[in-house]
């Protein structure tokens, strides 16, 4: 389980140090090459989007640090909040929806193209 997390002031111009070697995306985004990029931080690896979200405000004991902007290697401080298990459950679920409902968008044109396929 994720436990609570708060910066002191060298940790936070560590993390900051960090996030300024991220490359910006045209979304806005600060991305690292890798997913949810791990940093050593007081003798074992966290999760650098983590540290990013602790700058904003320190994560209680179980949170989970949940990405507004659907980029798995942000770590934008703006486009991180925290959240419960649950949510990130219910935030997953929303978003197979959405892209079901792409997938249904696109099932009519499939179907054009396979009727014209068996035209005169
Ligand atoms: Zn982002």
């Amino acid at each position: 389980m994720s436990r609570s997390l708060s910066l002191s002031l060298q940790e936070r111009e560590r993390v900051e140090t960090l996030i300024g070697e991220a490359s910006r995306t045209l979304r806005g985004c600060l991305v690292y090459p890798e997913p949810y990029p791990k940093v050593g931080f007081r003798s074992r690896s966290e999760g650098l989007h983590r540290l990013a979200c602790a700058l904003n405000q320190p994560l209680r004991e179980g949170e989970l640090v949940l990405h507004e902007c659907d980029e798995p290697r942000c770590v934008s401080p703006a486009h991180l909040r925290p959240g419960t298990h649950e949510e990130n459950m219910a935030d997953i679920a929303r978003k197979n929806r959405l892209q079901l409902r792409r997938l249904d968008l696109s099932l009519p044109r499939t179907r054009i193209v396979a009727a014209r396929r068996k035209g005169p």
